[in-house]
């Protein structure tokens, strides 16, 4: 899927849409926040495989896809089985997304 870039003020902005991958339903059992596409965290990145993680973009929970590209809770279990390296960069992704949604949450209020 491609669109074109949105103007947001004086400044361009490329939508994750850009490069959204239509997925099955999940709904995040951490805040109930219903998705079912994903973007890749970086421009280019080619569409999610098996066993790579994701964010909800509304609570940041950990997730993971499934072998039928369904997603589902990362467990500890499942980190634990990472490179340390890696498991510092999901938790740093994921304070950043918390951030974002702090900032976008009292930007609306
Ligand atoms: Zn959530």
């Amino acid at each position: 899927m491609t669109e074109p870039l949105k103007e947001i003020g004086q400044k361009e902005l490329v939508v994750s849409a850009t490069h959204a991958t239509r997925l099955k339903e999940f709904t995040c059992k951490t805040c109930g926040y219903l998705m079912d596409a994903c973007s890749p965290s970086e421009q280019g990145v080619n569409p999610p495989e098996v066993g790579d993680y994701a964010f909800c973009m509304n609570c940041a929970a950990v997730l993971l896809f499934n072998s039928d590209m369904s997603l589902r809770h990362a467990t500890e279990e499942d980190l634990i089985a990472e490179d340390p390296d890696f498991v510092l960069y999901i938790f740093k992704m994921q304070r950043d997304i918390r951030r974002g949604m702090a900032i976008i949450k009292r930007m609306e209020n």
